[in-house]
């Protein structure tokens, strides 16, 4: 588990200019589930995802990982931390295109001082990449790349996967794609997605944070019973918020129109609700 307890990064600029980038932001993550990070340009989603995987230091406060204090971890120690803890995406993806699709990925592992005995063409197969292992990245497309890039952040097993707008360069049909392959593999791990897209956090997440200037604005969990069907019911449609109509509920609606059975129209809403907070286990685990 994740503790982030009272969270603050100020960047200082040469000359007297401070950016208060994080101010005091609290929340325990659990072990498994797909967590979206939401929130304007600049309102701190990176820097709250690079304080989470070590990619720069606390200013104060703490995140906790399974009882391990990050602001005490030595410099040293960092390079450790990440490596054996933490798969990273980024937004343009960061393959090295000199290195095949295999070696790119088996990198992650090289890292770690381990040697590759089947995890690379494990996680290619997961990513869908199967019989893409000899390819370099300028012969795939970006969703592709994308799932290199994936499977390179899962092959060494960490505890969480960060990713920072996975989807900002990739089409509509194939970020679908990268979410929903992203939400198959939250049932395991760990995943913190920072993302501008307010449908896919909706349609997708278990949990949603959203920041405004540093501050968590809101923090809310889906609600486990919610169901995401069209009805209708008694002369009214009900529609769920954010979601596009399947073919066959549009042919649903279509037909009650025609026939007088729709005279109102209900969005429901109320997918989500304020987050209960998992128990935070303070048991120490060496990381
Ligand atoms: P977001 O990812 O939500 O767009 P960021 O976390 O990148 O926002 O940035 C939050 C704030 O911190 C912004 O005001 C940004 O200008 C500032 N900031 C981010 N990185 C740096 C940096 N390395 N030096 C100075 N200011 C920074
Ligand atoms: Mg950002």
């Amino acid at each position: 588990m994740i503790k982030v307890e009272n969270l603050t990064k100020i960047y200082k600029s040469k000359g007297s200019f401070e950016c208060k980038a994080l101010d005091g932001v609290s929340f325990v993550l659990d072990d498994k589930g797909f967590v979206f990070v939401i929130g304007k340009s600049g309102s701190g989603k990176s820097t709250l995802l690079n304080m989470l995987g070590a990619l720069d230091n606390i200013t104060s406060g703490d995140v906790i990982v399974d009882g391990n204090s990050l602001s005490s971890l030595k410099n040293s120690q960092f390079d450790d931390y990440r490596n054996n803890n933490i798969g990273f995406i980024f937004q343009d993806f960061h393959l090295i295109d000199s290195l095949t699709v295999r070696r790119n990925v088996e990198l992650s592992l090289d890292l770690q001082n381990k040697k590759d005995s089947g995890e690379v063409d494990d996680a290619l197969k997961k990513v869908g990449l199967d019989g893409y292992a000899d390819r370099y990245p300028r012969e795939l497309s970006g969703g592709q790349k994308q799932r290199v890039a994936i499977a390179r952040a899962i092959v060494k097993n960490p505890k969480v996967v960060l990713a920072d707008e996975p989807t900002g360069n990739l089409d509509t049909k194939t970020s679908k794609q990268i979410i929903s392959l992203l939400k198959q593999l939250s049932k395991e791990i760990l995943i913190v997605v920072v993302s501008h897209n307010l449908a896919d956090a909706h349609n997708n997440a278990d949990r949603i944070i959203e920041l405004a200037d540093g501050k968590i604005l809101s923090d809310t969990s889906e609600i486990s019973s919610y169901k995401d069907e069209v009805s209708i019911c008694n002369d009214t449609v009900n529609l769920t918020y954010m979601r596009n109509l399947t073919a066959d509920e549009k042919v649903l609606i279509e037909k009650a129109l025609f026939n007088g059975e729709i005279k109102h129209i209900n969005q429901l809403d109320g997918k989500f609700k304020k987050t209960v907070e998992p128990q935070y286990n303070e048991k120490q685990v060496p990381l």
